[in-house]
């Protein structure tokens, strides 16, 4: 059989055994509501509480009750981009948002749903390093600001985002911050206190755990309209009965990240940079897009001029290599990169692939790519 390396981590990870463990006797004997007041019900309450616990503690929340469980990274965006703007209009306290270009579909088409609806959105570009700086997302705040939304960590190119000087740029001034942290969480430190953020969203499944949960943290105190009305679960800001499996496994998961972040991050590091270091010394032309040092320990964007990214990435397959050409989302369209094209680099955009490595790839999958890439390349570019 052909061998097979996966490096789309960033794409989706592999359910750990010991996330599934924790969330089977949820599918299995523990099937009761957790609404319900007698034995089954409570026995399952409590498995909720203390997953909220858990996800709070990961994060740094103060208080488990600002954990709002979803049915996905993308709902958690959805709830706090709508919520957070359309309570602001009822409540007259103004209707204009700002985002950063380069946010995940689940935010910019948010927000281009919400500009059909009449809000005011603007987009802060990043510079060509992918950094979306401090100082222009306050040349794009105004008197009506209600809320800003940058991602911690940029899903195709890695690039960390300085979150924590853009939420000190916003507090004197009223405005709420938004950070989606799906990808960072779990690659590196993720604090409520220390980002100063309001709200922030994650997502089970790039975490090690199961596809379909997420969660939305709501600081205390956060004006929020509930988007899924209904029962009153999730503190009456999310009806629907909770996916409690999903949510034990999103508990366990990113528990279990928070544990082991150090030593896998390390290593992580070290593999990302050999194959850097390596396709830069075999392969001629390549250029790494996005910052070079502030990005998340596991991902490595590349452009590869000259050569269409498609056509390497299904040769890539063809030798049993999983990449990607940015986000999962995107795959299979024909659109370029946004993140690419906002950086000034629309020309890189079709020929850029993302690597991206977990905690099962070794050096050895390593040098496999790199001997396969370097191969590719060299044919692919010969036309
Ligand atoms: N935000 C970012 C940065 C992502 O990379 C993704 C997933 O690709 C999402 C949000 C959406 O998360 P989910 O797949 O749980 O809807």
């Amino acid at each position: 059989m052909m061998r097979r390396v996966y490096m789309d981590h960033a794409a989706t990870t592999p359910l750990d055994p010991a996330v599934l463990d924790a969330m089977l006797p949820f599918l299995k004997s523990e099937f009761g509501n957790p609404s319900a007041l007698y034995a089954e019900g409570r026995r399952v309450r409590s498995a909720l509480d203390e997953a909220r616990d858990q996800v709070a503690r990961a994060i740094g929340a103060k208080d488990p009750g600002e954990i709002i469980f979803t049915a996905s990274g993308t709902e958690a965006n959805n709830l706090a981009l709508r919520g957070v703007l359309t309570e602001a209009r009822r409540s007259g306290a103004g209707d204009h948002l700002v985002v950063s270009g380069i946010e995940h579909q689940s935010v910019l088409e948010t927000a281009k749903a919400l500009a059909d609806e009449g809000f005011r959105v603007t987009y802060v570009p990043p510079g060509p390093d992918g950094i979306v700086a401090p100082q222009r997302v306050l040349q794009s705040v105004t008197s009506g600001t209600v809320l800003v939304s940058v991602m911690l960590a940029n899903n195709e190119t890695g690039t960390l985002q300085p979150v924590a000087a853009i939420a000190d740029a916003c507090k004197g001034r009223g405005i709420l911050v938004h950070t989606d942290a799906v990808q960072a969480a779990g690659q590196v430190p993720v604090d409520v206190e220390a980002l100063r953020v309001d709200l922030l969203s994650l997502s089970a499944h790039k975490l090690y755990g199961p596809k379909g949960t997420g969660a939305l943290y709501v600081r205390k105190g956060t004006s929020l309209r509930p988007q899924m009305t209904g029962g009153g679960q999730e503190l009456e800001r999310r009806a629907g009965t909770e996916n409690v499996a999903g949510i034990v496994g999103l508990a366990k998961a990113i528990d279990l990240a928070v544990q082991t972040m150090e030593e896998r991050t390390k290593r992580l590091r070290v593999l990302s940079d050999m194959f850097l270091s390596e396709v830069m010394r075999r392969i001629p032309d390549v250029t790494l897009n996005g910052h070079a040092t502030e990005r998340l320990p596991g991902v490595v964007n590349l452009a590869f001029p000259g050569v269409d990214g498609e056509s390497l990435l299904l040769n890539l397959d063809m030798h049993g290599v999983a990449a990607s050409t940015g986000s999962a989302c995107a795959a299979g369209s024909v659109e370029p990169s946004h993140v690419l094209t906002a950086m000034g680099f629309a020309d890189r955009a079709r020929s850029s692939l993302r690597f991206s490595f977990g905690r099962d790839t070794t050096a050895d999958d390593v040098e496999y790519v790199v001997d396969v890439l370097e191969r590719l390349v060299k044919r692919l570019r010969k036309g």
